[in-house]
């Protein structure tokens, strides 16, 4: 079932017909040592490659680093991006006109290194790899760059051969919408569109619930009820879906597909999917679908793979999208999706304290595997965030890396990990979409390394402490069905739990307390535990006083509430440091605090401490 994540290919028989396989110096003692070949008919793309490559190389060694456009005289000494004559001439061994759209390599051969992709992205990727794997840059946040540096800079022997492990990669926190931010983390998603001369992104024409935007009711149900869902013998909008087996709404569907793809020439896919409720439609003809199909993924596939025959001769590249969501989760007994369409499974209901393929799970994996099965083009809508609580600590840390391993086994293609979209503030917001874009470009990476990486490049010395932290929390979440609307604090945030948790976080912001800006990413992470003290204040005070054990915080909860407003209201003109909205309702920094204005009475005869 599984096949190789990543083409890392050393070419072999080329390697052995090659004579000499030199290194190549890039700068030695700050001074640039070779130059950097643009090729004559380079893209917009491959243009900004070249010149991110030159500055980077710039800042990394103090040198000077030339652009060359007329490099097919070279011979010795350059770096030559993109594809193109040059390539062709010094690497006439690799065919990049066969690459894909995300394909490249990095090649040093003869004094030369070949930083080279396929259209559009492939030449941004091997020059994003090249900076991050042989130089050192991350991109951790659109506003937190680490660029080492190196005054003298050699490549040996290098030879990738590299691709994506997924065709669709979307890790949708707000800490990583911006566009340059996704390029460099190779985040290919259309949510805050990657432009033109970055790349672009994977492009859908309505993104979910797509049902009444095309075909909506206010301006169709009056004329024509038997569209939508038969529920309760009654014809209904409200909290309700289509008619799926309609042969008139079909066509025309069809019809509202073709004239919304001919205004979005740029699209790739096109959702046609359910509303965000049940309601499915009870009618005789929908019916019998499903009850031969066993469910309603029945009349839905049905209906989704009509209209993706009928608009296939005009739309020939574009595919039709679906969910596999909620009431359609279970796949059809005899029905497969048809050649262009795209099922999106949504693992809403699991536990995310277990991987995907723990036993609390077995429900969504034995779906996962019949849609992998049945459906050669399957993504998945995943979920990696509490959306009730934006905030509170949410210990699913350690199940990114193996979720994202269990979807790539399982042969699923793209992957849309749902998060935080509200804004700056959310549990582990940074980690959490530095994290899922390197993963889902390669799940086979030791998740727990990267963790650690990004926590001591982001967060410096306050990065040990905050790693003790989520071992903390996500072990005493152990045998706790954790679900993704949660809302609540969860018991395992008791008084023990949360005094260890508050110590880590202050010994975390006295490690980088000479630094201001580490300090500043280390007070807005804490939120999250100070959020959890707030929400349970009376309950965390009683439970200190019946264990005698020593308040780790102010005494005053107005206190340390109005010391989470200054936190949340962040630095003026740094907007990464100013906390969005609490939860997806919508909930306001300030409507949460209303609640704390004013310290609670506390019972005199016992002391907290
Ligand atoms: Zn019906």
């Amino acid at each position: 079932m599984s096949t190789p994540s990543l083409i890392v290919v050393l070419l072999a028989s080329v390697l052995l017909a090659e004579p000499v396989r030199a290194d190549i110096v890039i700068s030695q003692n700050g001074k640039a040592r070779c130059f950097i070949v643009q090729q004559s008919d380079a893209t917009k793309p491959e243009i900004h490659a070249a010149q991110e490559l030159a500055t980077t190389l710039d800042q990394i060694t103090g040198g000077r680093f030339e652009i060359q456009t007329n490099g097919a005289n070279t011979a010795k000494h350059a770096i030559i991006v993109g594809p193109g004559s040059t390539a062709a001439k010094l690497f006439p061994e690799i065919d990049l006109t066969k690459f894909g759209p995300e394909e490249f390599v990095m090649r040093v051969k003869d004094g030369n290194l070949l930083l080279a992709g396929g259209c559009p992205r492939g030449t941004l990727y091997a020059v994003n790899h090249f900076l991050q794997e042989q130089c050192g840059v991350r991109w951790w946040t659109p506003v937190a760059t680490n660029i080492p540096h190196h005054s003298t800079l050699r490549v040996g022997n290098l030879d990738m051969h590299e691709k994506p492990a997924f065709e669709y990669r979307a890790p949708y926190w707000s800490a990583g919408f911006d566009p340059l931010w996704k390029m460099h983390n190779g985040a290919n998603d259309e949510n805050n569109l990657i432009p033109a001369e970055f790349g672009g992104s994977v492009t859908y024409q309505g993104f979910c619930h797509t049902f009444y935007p095309l075909v909506p009711p206010d301006k169709y149900f009056a004329a024509h009820p038997e569209w939508y869902s038969l529920v309760n013998g009654k014809r209904t909008h409200e909290g309700a879906q289509l008619c799926l087996s309609n042969p008139e709404l079909r066509d025309f569907m069809v019809q509202r597909v073709r004239e919304s793809l001919r205004e979005a020439p740029e699209a790739a896919i096109i959702s046609i999917t359910q509303n965000d409720c049940d309601g499915h439609c009870e009618c005789p003809n929908c019916k019998a679908i499903d009850d031969a199909e066993g469910g309603p993924s029945g009349s839905m596939l049905a209906f989704v793979n009509y209209v993706a025959e009928k608009i296939e001769p005009e739309f020939p590249n574009v595919w039709v999208d679906t969910f596999a969501y909620q009431y359609t989760r279970k796949p059809p007994k005899i029905l497969k999706p048809r050649r262009n369409v795209i099922v999106r499974l949504c693992s809403i209901e699991c536990n995310f304290r277990e991987p995907l393929d723990h036993p609390s799970n077995a429900a969504f994996l034995a779906d996962l595997t019949r849609w992998s099965q049945i459906c050669p083009h399957l993504y998945v809508w995943d979920y990696t965030t509490d959306f009730a609580n934006y905030i509170n600590p949410y210990p699913d840390w350690f199940t990114l890396g193996p979720n994202v391993r269990v979807l790539r086994k399982y042969g699923v293609k793209g992957v849309f990990e749902e998060g935080a979209y509200g804004g700056p503030g959310a549990d582990m917001a940074e980690l959490r979409a530095w994290l899922l874009a390197q993963l889902l470009w390669n799940p086979q990476q030791d998740d727990h390394a990267l963790i650690n990486e990004f926590l001591e490049g982001y967060y410096g010395k306050a990065g040990k402490p905050i790693r003790q932290y989520l071992d903390l929390v996500y072990e005493k979440a152990k045998g706790f069905y954790l679900p993704c609307g949660l809302g609540e604090p969860p018991p395992y945030l008791n008084f023990q739990t949360l005094a260890a948790a508050e110590r880590l976080w202050q010994q975390a912001e006295k490690a980088v307390a000479k630094e201001p800006e580490l300090l500043e990413r280390v007070r807005l992470s804490h939120l999250s535990v100070r959020h959890a003290w707030l929400y349970n204040w009376e309950s965390l005070r009683g439970e200190c006083r019946k264990q005698n054990a020593v308040w780790p915080l102010p005494e005053s909860r107005k206190a340390v509430a109005d010391e989470w407003r200054t936190v949340a209201a962040g630095i003026p003109s740094e907007d990464w440091t100013k906390v969005g909205t609490l939860n997806e309702g919508g909930v306001t920094v300030d409507a949460f605090l209303a609640n704390f204005a004013t310290d609670p009475t506390e019972p005199k005869h016992a002391p907290a401490q």
